[in-house]
């Protein structure tokens, strides 16, 4: 009988202390978090409006080595776009103690879905494309994202080791900024990639006040609302004839990299659509 009470004793007591360390685990997962947050309080700049954003990563050490990076510059917000490889043992070895970096991070399917409620999308490339694209040095960069992440979402987006963003991926960003590097040799590896632009980020923060130009209560267009309002064009333009579907040229993707380097308010974006219904509506 006395063995079978302190079995049922021991066994709750089990159960009592399996679930106080429980509580102890998430306290601490919390705690973490929170000193994370903290992090971002201490530098002058929201950097919880900042989305790093690593593309078909293939290699689970580059990710951890990022989440590090990141870390060591008070950047939390890790999205993964369709990686290419687990996020396990060997990722939470190379983040070292920046694992919740890594616990926090977002998956997604595509790009389109990780920046469609940024204001400012930014790639970075070690290589200039046939299209020039308008290009940041990595001070302008953190300049850019310093103003906009006062009040909107902002991501900076990493290529795959191999070959970089894609020209698909490419379109959805408003700039790109690269690192000076060798000419005959400018292939950072990806997160000492992220390291240097997170450094340029933290360099900025931690110096002069933002000074702010737009008013505070105009919100700026997101990458939705700027797709949005570039198929509502293409179609105008279809109907007008002005874009030829046999010979479209480098029409759209001109177009898209004049309205993506203007900076546009979402009741900018507004007016653009009210001026493309008109003419939807116009009979003569
Ligand atoms: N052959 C590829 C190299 C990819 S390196 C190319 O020419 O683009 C993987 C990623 O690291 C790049 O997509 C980019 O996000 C980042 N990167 C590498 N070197 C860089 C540099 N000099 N400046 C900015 N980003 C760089």
């Amino acid at each position: 009988m006395i063995v079978a009470r302190s079995l049922a004793e021991a066994s709750s007591l089990n159960q009592t202390f399996m679930a106080s360390v429980r509580v102890s685990v998430q306290a601490a997962r919390n705690a973490i978090k929170q000193d994370a947050f903290a992090s971002k309080i201490r530098v002058g700049m929201k950097t919880e409006n900042l989305n790093i954003v690593m593309v078909r990563t293939t290699h689970p050490g580059n990710i951890g080595a990022a989440a590090r990076a990141m870390h060591n510059m008070c950047v939390s917000n890790l999205v993964l776009v369709n990686p290419q490889c687990p996020v396990g043992e060997i990722a939470y070895a190379r983040a070292s103690g920046a694992g919740v970096i890594l616990e926090q991070r977002r998956n997604v399917a595509s790009l389109k879905q990780a920046i469609r409620d940024c204001s400012l999308i930014i790639a970075t490339s070690a290589r200039s494309r046939s299209l020039p694209w308008p290009e940041l040095s990595p001070g302008q960069m953190a300049q850019k994202i310093r103003r906009l992440s006062e009040q909107s979402k902002v991501a900076l987006v990493f290529g795959p080791e191999h070959s970089g963003l894609s020209n698909e991926e490419l379109q959805f960003c408003h700039f790109s900024v690269s690192i000076p590097t060798n000419p005959e040799f400018s292939s950072l590896n990806v997160a000492s990639a992220v390291q240097v632009l997170c450094y340029e980020i933290y360099r900025l923060a931690e110096s002069a006040p933002v000074s702010q130009t737009r008013e505070s209560s105009e919100s700026v267009a997101t990458s939705d609302d700027l797709e949005a309002y570039i198929t509502h064009l293409e179609q105008v333009l279809i109907k007008t004839r002005f874009l030829d579907t046999d010979k479209p040229g480098l029409l759209m993707q001109r177009l898209r990299r004049l309205y993506q380097r203007i900076d546009l308010s979402k009741s900018e974006v507004n007016i653009l659509r009210g001026i493309l219904s008109s003419v939807e509506k116009y009979k003569t």
